[in-house]
């Protein structure tokens, strides 16, 4: 009864210090340690990828709602094509 004692809930999921993990200082299990690497890139690529929606989808209008989803999905484009090419690059390096 005792024994799930000391675990986080979520499944596999522990404390860490990735940047994405600490909400107004407090330190959330949002991850399982496998994933502190991924998640510590992908947060290096946040401002690049802002910048890039922000050219993208330059003036949201407050209430503009498809302005705000456009840039949402210039945004998580931008994440996915610039992790894309850090993995490539990667992967060359450990070929090369
Ligand atoms: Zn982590």
């Amino acid at each position: 009864m005792s024994t799930a004692h000391n675990r986080p809930n979520g499944v596999g999921r522990s404390l860490c210090d990735c940047p994405e993990c600490k909400i107004n200082g407090k330190r959330y299990a949002l991850h399982r340690p496998e994933d502190c690497e991924y998640a510590r890139r992908r947060a290096a690529l946040v401002p690049r990828a802002v910048a890039i929606a922000n050219k993208r989808v330059p003036v949201i209008r407050v209430g503009d709602v498809q302005a705000s989803l456009r840039w949402t999905r210039e945004f998580a484009a931008a994440m996915d094509s610039l992790y894309y090419q850090l993995e490539r690059k990667r992967c060359q390096k450990r070929a090369g």
